[in-house]
Parts: structure tokens; C-alpha cells; sequence
């Protein structure tokens, strides 16, 4: 008990020390006119799945890369390799999110006037990533149909922390039960207003919609003839 204040204002002063990092990230990210969108989800959402169409669909048309956070594996970045976007694994080790530090040390040799997009999947988590801003524009969470509708209530921090709120593999929905009514009503009671994206990677399904806002966030300044 004794020790816990001192703990408590270390952990405010690397937060404070990320969101610094973070600020710094963002206003790069503005300059450099990328639009960054970070993911957050369990493990087993489907994060790779979405991302990896999702770099499919924009690679024709945009300028493409994926950061990819891990525990120890390299197998989603060489997964969304495939897309033929520019992809780089960030190993966590022991830690279970990313931190505005290791984004910005993967950027840190890139050209960033080079891309539309930038991807960054975080590691499978609804914890801890909520408090660590990565200086993304846009945090979507996931959530799987297969995961139960009760998600949005027993991690609320997460879906606060985020702007939108992707349904992945709605292909599942029927033969699991899915209750979209119960899911659409929890997501509104944590986050008001909330948007919500529903989609399959595996049939394409809700793709396009997730495309057209996506690219909607690109403002005219942005966008290069
Ligand atoms: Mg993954
Ligand atoms: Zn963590």
C-alpha cells in the first residue's frame, strides 16, 4: 500500500511521456498528408484478415504500409506482406500494446510524403492499448461476431477510446446467433453515437462501405493529383 502512490505517478509519467511522443507523431503524420489508422481488437478478431483486404483494395489506388505489433511472431506482417504494401513488424516482447515510441522508431527512416495510408495493428489486447495514443486519426476497434455481444460492456475504456467499431466476419453471424440488436444497443450505451462498420474479409462483404469512409477521410489537401 505504502509503495502504491509512487507506482501510480510513474505510470502517469510514461503516459505522459507517450502522449508527448504521440502529439509529435500526429503532427508529422498531418505534414507529411498520411492518413493513420490504428487497430485494436482481442486476439483472434480478425485484425490481420480485414487488414490484409483492406491493403488489397487500396493498393491499385493508394499508396499503402502496415506497421504490425506483436508479442514474438512475424507471421501477420508476412501475411500482409502479400497485399504488396510496405509492411514492418514491431515486436513487443513481454508488452502487450504498442507505445507512440516504437511507431515512431519505425518510421523513423521512412518517407512519409511516400504513402496515403498507414496502418497499425496493435497487439491483440482490449486492455491496455486504450491508454496509449499512437497518433493514429482514426482507432477502430474490432469485434468479431464469434466473440459474443457482451464485448463493448466488459471492455467500455477501449470502445471509448475509439472512433469506430468494426464487426468482422458477419459470414459467421447467423450460424452463431449473432445478436445484432443486443450488439448495436451495448456499443450505443458505452459510446453514444458511435459509428459501426460491419464486414467479412473472407466474402467482401461491407468492404466497400468501410472503403468509401475510409477514403472520405482524406481531405482535398491531401489528396496529390
Ligand atoms: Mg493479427
Ligand atoms: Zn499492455
Amino acid at each position: 500500500m505504502a509503495n502504491e502512490p509512487r507506482l501510480v505517478e510513474v505510470r502517469r509519467n510514461v503516459l505522459k511521456r507517450n502522449d508527448v511522443v504521440a502529439r509529435a507523431l500526429r503532427e508529422n503524420f498531418r505534414e507529411a498528408g498520411v492518413t493513420v489508422v490504428s487497430l485494436v481488437s482481442s486476439p483472434g478478431s480478425g485484425k490481420t484478415a480485414f487488414l490484409e483486404k483492406t491493403l488489397t483494395l487500396l493498393q491499385p489506388r493508394y499508396r499503402v504500409a502496415a506497421l504490425v505489433g506483436d508479442l514474438a511472431t512475424e507471421n501477420d506482417a508476412l501475411r500482409l506482406a502479400r497485399s504488396g504494401a510496405k509492411v514492418s513488424q514491431i515486436t513487443t516482447g513481454t508488452l502487450c500494446h504498442l507505445e507512440a515510441e516504437m511507431v515512431r522508431g519505425a518510421v523513423e527512416t521512412w518517407n512519409l510524403r511516400e504513402l496515403d495510408f498507414l496502418f497499425l495493428e496493435n497487439v491483440g489486447n482490449l486492455v491496455c492499448p486504450s491508454s496509449y495514443d499512437l497518433g493514429e486519426e482514426l482507432r477502430l476497434v474490432l469485434l468479431s461476431v464469434t466473440e459474443g455481444e457482451d464485448k463493448p460492456l466488459k471492455y467500455p475504456t477501449i470502445f471509448n477510446s475509439a472512433d469506430v467499431a468494426v464487426i468482422t466476419k458477419t459470414d459467421l453471424a447467423a450460424a452463431v446467433e449473432f445478436d445484432w440488436p443486443a450488439a448495436a444497443a451495448n456499443i450505443q450505451r458505452v459510446r453514444p453515437g458511435m459509428r459501426v462498420i460491419q464486414v467479412s474479409a473472407k466474402t467482401g462483404e461491407g468492404m466497400d462501405q468501410w472503403l468509401a469512409f475510409l477514403e472520405a477521410l482524406r481531405t482535398p489537401a491531401q489528396t496529390r493529383a
